[in-house]
């Protein structure tokens, strides 16, 4: 069946670019790629052409979710998969496809979270220069396992995987269940990364996106973004370790006033043999170490 390989990339939307511009080479270590003009701010984390694009926006929030897929055969199926589940799939211009450095996508809107997703084949990758870090960092743990993992506020965390399942070709790695309550939190994958995509149930969510991780080949350079970020103020919750994907990581604030998660050392999965896990919501601390502020961060 077709399927989605990995998150590509990112476009998110705010009214301070120059203030990412700030916070992606000072804290993220992101390099600032050349194409880089009013409308789009490329930010390159490893040998893709960008990864995160920041655009000038009347929103503080993702405007896009880029998905890769193998080649034009698989986008078109994936694209009729799309549209028979009952979204409005749009075939992108050729200008559209040359500012995302790709060499063709479609997108359309998600019906649970409302994030515009994109689907694509073809990135242009830059195998010279390498990607230069802008501060002392080891870099990023990216490549078939693709940028990170994305998270969503849904009204119905089950519809929402289920169209993914369904459409997209996902695959459920656990849920989080609230005894009495239900399943409240989904976390899917497309690879061996644990979760690419995820779910959390809130109909009242201030925005579409609830954070985006991004995860370190080194755990000193989770470190020294801590320390970091500690010493501006920008942490909103404590360095720990995950109870599914067993990451070790903090979250912190953007310029635009959500989270990201920067991590180190998640176990990687193997889609084929994988059975569905879940765990309980109302385990005492979260069931996780450290991550003082996950149970209230917004
Ligand atoms: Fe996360």
């Amino acid at each position: 069946m077709a399927q989605v390989n990995r998150l590509g990339y990112l476009g998110i939307g705010t009214g301070d670019a120059d203030a990412w511009r700030g916070y992606a080479t000072d804290v993220l270590g992101h390099e600032v790629a050349p194409a880089s003009d009013d409308h789009a701010l490329y930010l390159r984390m490893d040998d893709h052409h960008h990864r995160l694009t920041v655009h000038p926006a009347d929103v503080e929030d993702a405007l896009y979710v880029g998905w890769e897929v193998g080649d034009a055969e698989t986008m078109d199926a994936l694209a009729a998969r799309a549209e028979h589940a009952g979204a409005q799939v749009v075939r992108a211009t050729p200008e559209e496809a040359a500012d995302r450095r790709v060499l063709d996508l479609v997108h359309f809107v998600d019906p649970h979270s409302q994030l515009r997703m994109e689907l694509y084949y073809g990135p242009e990758i830059i195998f010279t220069p390498p990607y230069a870090p802008s501060r002392a960092i080891a870099g990023y743990k990216t490549g078939d396992l693709g940028f990170g993992h994305v998270v969503a506020y849904v009204p119905d965390a089950e519809k929402a995987a289920r169209f993914y399942e369904d459409v997209l070709g996902f695959g459920v790695t656990d849920w989080i269940v609230v005894p009495g309550i239900g399943r409240i939190g989904c976390f899917m994958h497309c690879n061996a990364r644990h979760h690419s995509l995820a779910f959390f149930a809130n109909p009242a969510a201030p925005r579409r996106v609830q954070h985006v991780m991004l995860e370190h080949t080194s755990l000193d350079d989770v470190g020294t973004a801590y320390d970091m970020c500690r010493e501006r103020e920008l942490v909103n919750v404590t360095l720990g370790r995950h109870l599914n994907d067993r990451m070790v990581s903090f979250y912190f604030q953007n310029p635009s006033g959500w989270n990201f998660e920067l991590g180190w050392g998640a176990r990687e999965i193997d889609p084929d043999t994988w059975s569905v896990q879940h765990y309980n919501g109302l385990t005492p601390g979260g069931g996780e170490w450290g991550h003082d502020g996950l149970l209230n961060m917004t």
